[in-house]
């Protein structure tokens, strides 16, 4: 990562083209009824906020919590990291699933937020994908955005 800050041409909205919302979808009602968690890939090149790809990760929490926490494991978010870095492509944010709850912000969800980054939340409702938003912290005030999804 380096520390000059991009300017994209669409601020508040973050485009995920159909076959990863499907890939997304997928995985979601798979994991249920436990959370599943992800990075979105983006293309370093790109002026757009468009997720290009995204994967799966372990959800490293305790067993019996998995149906309403996430956690990601470091070493396997870095070596992700590097080896799309060397095909163009970067971070853009995280996915993750809420199972039987609402699309939105848990208050632990919030405290781990970095800056800057999205937070997609799908919405699991029996084992079916029912909805998703998508999330952002502002660097400048630590302030929350909901972001359009196109
Ligand atoms: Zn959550």
């Amino acid at each position: 990562m380096n520390g000059d800050l991009k300017v994209r041409k669409y601020d508040n909205q973050i485009v995920l083209p159909k076959d990863i919302c499907t890939q997304i979808e997928q995985v979601a009602e798979k994991a249920y009824p436990n959370e599943c968690c992800g990075i979105l890939f983006g293309a370093v090149e790109s002026d757009l906020d468009k997720v290009e790809a995204i994967e799966v990760l372990d959800n490293m929490s305790t067993q019996s919590i998995k149906d309403s926490y996430y956690m990601i494991s470091p070493l396997e978010l870095f070596s992700y990291e590097q080896d799309y870095q060397k095909q163009g492509y970067e971070i853009l944010g995280f996915l993750h699933s809420h199972p039987d709850a609402s699309a939105i912000l848990s208050a632990a969800d919030k405290a781990q937020m970095v800056p800057e980054l999205f937070y997609l939340i799908i919405e699991v409702r029996q084992g079916k994908v029912t909805s998703q938003s998508a999330w952002r912290k502002n660097k400048s005030d630590d302030s929350i955005t909901e972001i359009n999804i196109t």
